[in-house]
């Protein structure tokens, strides 16, 4: 068995695994509220007609995450593949050219649906490269783990988290390199891998003040003024956060997507005439924050005693949430108010209320320049794609973190089909050479770490 004869089957076998894509895509698994098991049972059926043993752990209405490992009996160490089965809403479906759960193949070359980029076709190549692998029936101690989870759209807690502390640490697979199928193409640019991803904290805020009659402003206190206040501040929040810098410099970045150019002048004209490429690089070297909904008062004569607002943090790694609630804190304390966390009070009290309603740790692979593992990976990625791929990091939050955070596995990445801009939009498609390409890196690579004594 060889290289060849994997990329053989794979070629021979594409239609196949476009059916087994578009079974995919055509399962509900929304989130909220979730349904992932529709999509469970999909893979569950597929791998067990493959020889391949597959646990589904159902939970809530119609939940599931899903194990399943390539050998059985193995002492070594393995591979984890990640992928998320759920998918955000679809918006307005009248909207969608093509309906979101058609899977419809546009001139054989493009496959619509939710989903078919954020992550299905990642998800599915992962499902198929377990079955290649099977096939060819590699001897080795060592293991491919697929780790299909829920919840990936609303937090992780009960997917990734759930799959990790329950299954992966209390079974003692030890793991030492994990890729998380998130699509990682970043048009114009090839396509990336990616090394770490910022943090996301979800805050709310509520500005306690006295309601009154309106023609007597000064009996009470305004809460929409006292929210004003802090959105005009907000930019003094930098003044109480410890200096922390990104993981790679501005510099370094631009210096990593460059070697995908053919020479660094050839960069520097398509960096200076595109912003997309010069605000993506901002984005990874910026923690950011913005207020991005408010709504307050009842009567347009009444003082209002209340204003709410949601406030979206995007932080770096070495920044976490109690760092930014603390600046938060202090910041509003500054303004004038006292800060409480919890939402009971007085009818007089004059109070800013916080509350976190999601977070995620932003992390990052240290020393990810030492991996011989990941440099073949970025030579496997060259070939079949032929086109160099860049290291990068993300600028949204992703589950990596868990694997870092717990110290499971460092050596996580992201990888995976489908233009990262197409996720969660309407009329979501994905190329379906693309689709066939990341199986083939996918299997290859497992094919490589399955050799390696
Ligand atoms: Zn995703």
């Amino acid at each position: 068995m060889s290289e060849k004869s994997i990329l053989n089957e794979i070629e021979q076998n594409k239609e196949e695994y476009v059916e087994f894509f578009r079974k995919i895509i055509q399962a509900d698994s929304i989130n909220p509220p979730g349904n992932e098991k529709n999509v469970a049972i999909i893979i569950e059926d597929y791998l067990k007609e493959e020889g391949i043993k597959t646990e589904v752990f159902p939970f809530g209405e119609n939940r599931a995450n899903l194990i399943a490992l390539l050998n059985h009996n193995f002492d070594g160490k393995c591979l984890v593949f990640n992928g998320h089965m759920d998918v955000v809403p679809t918006g307005d479906e009248k909207e969608w050219k093509y309906p979101p759960f058609s899977a419809f193949i546009k001139r054989k070359k493009f496959i619509y649906g939710r989903g078919t980029t954020d992550m299905k076709a990642s998800l599915s190549a992962m499902v198929i490269a377990l079955s290649v692998l099977k096939k060819f029936n590699i001897e080795t101690t060592r293991n491919i783990v697929l780790n299909a989870v829920a919840d990936e759209e609303t937090g992780g807690n009960l997917g990734t988290k759930w799959c990790l502390e329950n299954y992966l640490q209390s079974k003692n697979l030890y793991c030492n390199f994990l890729i998380i199928g998130e699509p990682t193409g970043f048009h114009p640019l090839p396509k990336a891998i990616i090394l770490g991803e910022k943090g996301h904290i979800q805050l709310k805020i509520i500005t306690n003040g006295v309601a009154c009659h309106s023609s007597v402003p000064f009996l009470g206190k305004n809460a929409i003024s006292m929210m004003s206040e802090i959105v005009l501040h907000l930019d003094e929040l930098d003044d109480f956060l410890p200096n922390v810098q990104p993981p790679m410099s501005e510099e370094k970045i631009k210096e990593l997507i460059s070697a995908t150019f053919p020479n660094k002048e050839h960069f520097d004209k398509v960096y200076n005439e595109q912003p997309l490429i010069q605000n993506f690089v901002k984005s990874l070297t910026q923690y950011t924050k913005s207020i991005n909904m408010i709504s307050g008062g009842i009567k347009g004569n009444v003082i209002p005693n209340q204003c709410e607002a949601l406030m979206d943090i995007r932080t770096l790694p070495g920044q976490n949430t109690k760092m930014l609630v603390e600046a938060l804190k202090k910041l509003i304390e500054k303004i004038g108010y006292e800060v409480r966390y919890t939402p009971h009070s007085n009818p007089e009290d004059i109070f800013v209320y916080l509350e976190i309603l999601n977070e995620a740790e932003a992390s990052y692979w240290k020393n990810w320049e030492k991996s011989k593992k990941l440099m073949y990976l970025y030579s496997l990625i060259e070939r079949i794609y032929k086109k160099r791929p860049f290291y990068s990091l993300y600028p949204g939050a992703a589950d990596a973190h868990y694997y870092r955070g717990s110290d499971y596995c460092n050596k996580t990445l992201i990888f995976g089909a489908g233009n990262a801009a197409k996720a969660h939009t309407i009329d979501e498609y994905i190329e379906l050479e693309d689709y066939i390409n990341v199986i083939k890196v996918y299997t290859l690579f497992s094919f490589d770490y399955l050799k390696k004594p």
